[in-house]
């Protein structure tokens, strides 16, 4: 892409002037971390105390109830679709608008995979049309991809009430729809935006700044998994853009 653009669409996610200072280790860097300098849930604040570590590899995602799964198994889009409409598998679906399927290119690179609906998403049927969804959109610019193509879905399918995080029955629920996105776009990237995202596809209860360091890969195809911090948390903590760049970069590089 050409340096000026480029330089535009860093603008447009808030990062001026940046300089690559520590290009990103080609080798897996375990680190330790308090969860209070991690990412918070996008609806609530962390508890403090807790000190994890990231697992050096992660393999151990997509590990779903195989009665669940083998119900989506064979489903083309349409069907999984018209399945998604139709569940009912938990409470969310007494308050939602409608489900948010996914969007975008069945056959993408790259898919990107957040947490949950919120309002907006609630109210339009479509992943990340709020504020987060503008900065997802510059967010893919900077690394030269238009939101058309790649392919965008939640853990969840319907907003929780308040944006609260997710449930494990919720997300558990919801995990083979999630899954048979996956097998039916066959990406060869995907990027994990926040905590709950990073946390539910690699089964794990890491910081998202532990998680960002590490390589994952998922399923039976080890589908490279790059975790960065989700959007909202970009729009309440500009400082942390640079370190998400770096993940945009790392998540290029692996395409
Ligand atoms: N946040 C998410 O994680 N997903 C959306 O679709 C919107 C906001």
């Amino acid at each position: 892409m050409e340096e000026s653009l480029r330089r535009q669409y860093l603008e447009a996610m808030g990062i001026e002037n940046w300089v690559v200072r520590d290009p990103v280790p080609a080798a897996v860097t375990k680190i330790v971390e308090t969860a209070a300098s991690s990412e918070p849930s996008v609806a609530q604040e962390l508890p403090s105390s807790q000190v994890v570590v990231a697992a050096e590899q992660s393999d151990q995602g997509l590990t779903p109830d195989l009665d669940a799964r083998n119900d989506v198994a064979e489903l083309d889009w349409e069907a999984l679709k018209s399945r998604v409409v139709g569940c009912q598998a938990c409470s969310l679906h007494q308050t939602r608008t409608q489900t948010v399927f996914g969007v975008g290119n069945q056959s993408a690179d790259l898919m990107i995979i957040g947490e949950a609906p919120g309002a907006d998403e609630d109210r339009q049927g479509e992943p990340f049309v709020g504020r987060a969804g503008l900065l997802l959109n510059a967010m893919l610019k900077a690394i030269g991809l238009e939101r058309g193509q790649v392919f965008i879905a939640n853990i969840l399918k319907c907003r929780p009430p308040g944006n609260r995080d997710p449930h494990v029955d919720e997300a558990n629920g919801c995990e083979p729809f999630l899954l048979r996105q996956i097998e039916l776009v066959r990406p060869k990237v995907i990027l994990a935006v926040g905590r709950i995202a990073a946390q539910n596809l690699l089964k794990s209860d890491a910081a998202v700044g532990s998680l960002r360091n590490c390589e994952h890969r998922i399923g039976e195809s080890r589908i490279p998994v790059v975790v960065t911090y989700h959007p909202a948390y970009l729009l309440r903590s500009p400082d942390q853009k640079g370190k998400a760049w770096q993940d945009l970069l790392r998540a290029r590089r692996l395409l």
